[in-house]
């Protein structure tokens, strides 16, 4: 039986409309529609395309403090002020990230948003949807396959095994996949070497489906891609293994944007889902600029806190798609500030005031750092049943102090009725001129890049490299890469290194361990310490309370 609260027993109960019907809100014909089942669709890319030519839309991002145990609830922001925008007869899509099997099963569970404000089919978009990371694994797995066939047949481009950072990939939490050796069990096998998984959403493939804006742009990125050295340590390129146009054509419909619709009937692009830290963290250009072209509005969510999510919409996605956001809405909950706040995750449910006040450092940096881009600030509260009204007035309090728009918004409980403030004062937002600027130009040199986003972002006081790293930049350097962005790979946790961290510290240094090339994805990703591109499962794993009866009925998602 499932719990009538539930996300997935509210997801049920929904009557979805026919996905014709959710794409005539945007223009599109019936016929045009690719179509996955009843509520599902492609937007062929030839329509994609036209959209993309003439946007008329006005971007908003939502992004929001550093995450919690406690939840802030992006997904779920975006999903409601979509829905009360809607309401007030504006023209409005929303872009969302494809869910990926591992927080699915893992900890955190799926990324439909939550409450009244959810996107459908909610199982079939938790689960497999239209296959795009399927094929994104398929095309990851492809490469990695030709590599090791290219050294079975007698390596004629002298690859060294030892140099290969060519890994293989899968949707699911597996540590065990970590690091491996592959070849094992004879001759016939291949030469054993050393190498791992990461999860799909780590993978360069999906960084470069994300950012890539034609068939012949994938390609040519996916050509890009560098596998690893030689014997001469020159660095080898995907194109050289032939292998490009194998995974192009497995990534030729993964390409075209999915449609889908909110529990309102808002129509929802859910399109790419690449990790916030060490790639993009956010849905794909392709689905933004068609959603761009097709809607007045257009509401899209960053990764994580809005150090790394939104910090790479803005200076990696939006510096190479050419986007200006118009608006940015940060979302916070209160249960989450008092985290910030010093309050433990299992004394939330009764009232902190003051920590909820000390736990708005974190908020108001995030805010403040926004406003660096030049763009137009509200905060959105997203509330949980447990809040007070004392707790509220705090929060509203420290953003009017600063200066900063609040909005207390209740769309998880209500739809997007309960968020028809929000959608009003995104709407003043971005009918005020907005002054949209990137953090550092293209000619700025990487060491640089990095260290304005750890002091300008972050607040760190100090940014120091370790040799290995600082011998990295050199190489990239010299070899042509000194123009591309910063990845910064950082915990999600905290402003600096530090997970432990929460609130908005101060005086801390930021130390660069490692930086790798994702030339195909036409970035630099620079390491702040241990980050896991293989995440593991917990003790107790959500999968171990999904189920499936005999008339095919799912329970247990969240
Ligand atoms: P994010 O996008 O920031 O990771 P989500 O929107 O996916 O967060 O929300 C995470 C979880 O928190 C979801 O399961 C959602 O149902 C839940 N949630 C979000 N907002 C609320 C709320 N106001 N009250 C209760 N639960 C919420
Ligand atoms: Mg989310």
């Amino acid at each position: 039986t499932i719990d009538p609260a539930s996300d997935l027993a509210i997801a049920q109960s929904a009557r979805l409309q026919p996905i014709e019907a959710i794409a005539a809100a945007l223009n599109i014909p019936p016929e045009a529609l690719y179509r996955y089942g009843p509520y599902k669709a492609k937007i062929p890319l030839d329509l994609a395309t036209s959209a993309m030519a003439a946007p008329r839309g006005k971007l908003v991002l939502v992004t929001a403090i550093s995450p919690t145990p406690a939840g802030e609830g992006k997904t779920t922001t975006s999903i409601g002020l979509g829905d009360a925008l809607r309401r007030q007869g504006v023209n409005v899509a929303i872009c969302l990230r494809e869910p990926s099997l591992g927080p699915c099963f893992g900890a955190k569970g799926g990324a439909t948003g939550g409450g009244q404000a959810q996107v459908g089919p909610m199982s079939e978009i938790n689960l497999h949807f239209t296959g795009d990371l399927h094929a994104i694994s398929a095309a990851h797995n492809l490469l990695a396959a030709m590599i090791d066939n290219h050294i079975y047949w007698g390596n004629t481009l002298n690859l060294d095994t030892r140099r290969l950072t060519w890994r293989r990939t899968v949707d699911l939490n597996d540590r065990a996949l970590r690091d491996i050796v592959t070849g094992l069990g004879g001759p016939g096998n291949g030469a054993p070497r050393q190498t791992g998984y990461d999860i799909t959403a780590a993978s360069e493939v999906m960084a470069i489906l994300c950012l890539a804006e034609s068939l012949a742009d994938l390609e040519q990125r996916l050509g890009d891609i560098v596998i690893g050295r030689d014997m001469n340590k020159r660095l080898v390129r995907a194109r050289e293994l032939n292998a490009t146009g194998a995974m192009a054509a497995l990534l030729r419909d993964a390409l075209a944007p999915n449609l889908a619709q909110t529990l309102e009937g808002t129509p929802a692009f859910i399109h790419g889902g690449p990790f916030a830290n060490i790639a993009q963290g956010c849905n794909s250009v392709i689905a933004t600029k068609t959603a761009l072209g097709l809607a007045g509005y257009v509401i899209t969510e960053a990764g994580f806190g809005a150090d790394l999510g939104a910090e790479k919409f803005l200076d990696i996605k939006c510096r190479k798609a050419g986007l200006a956001p118009a608006a940015c809405v940060v979302v916070a909950t209160v249960r989450a500030l008092k985290m910030h706040g010093g309050v433990a995750l299992h004394e939330l449910a009764s009232e902190h005031v003051e920590a909820v006040r000390a736990g708005c450092a974190n908020l108001l940096r995030h805010a403040g750092n926004m406003r660096k881009y030049g763009l137009p600030v509200v905060v959105a509260i997203n509330r949980f049943t447990a809040d007070t009204q004392a707790e509220l007035a705090a929060v509203e309090a420290a953003c009017a102090a600063a200066g900063i728009r609040v909005v207390a918004c209740n769309h998880w409980a209500e739809g997007g009725a309960g968020a028809l403030e929000l959608a009003s004062a995104v709407r003043e937002l971005c009918d005020t001129p907005s002054e949209f600027r990137l953090l550092y130009p293209d000619e700025m040199p990487l060491e640089e890049k990095i260290r304005t986003v750890a002091q300008q972002i972050y607040g760190a006081t100090e940014v120091s490299f370790e040799p290995a790293a600082a011998q990295q930049l050199r190489e990239f350097t010299s070899a042509g890469f000194a123009a591309l962005p910063v990845c910064m790979a950082k915990t999600q946790y905290s402003f600096s290194a530090d997970p432990t961290l929460r609130g908005a510290p101060d005086h801390f240094s930021i130390n660069i361990r490692e930086i790798r090339l994702a030339a195909g994805a036409q970035f630099v990703v620079a390491f702040c310490g241990e980050i896991l591109t293989m995440p593991g499962l917990p003790r107790h794993p959500a999968a171990e309370r999904i189920f499936l009866d005999a008339q095919g009925n799912i329970s247990g998602l969240s």
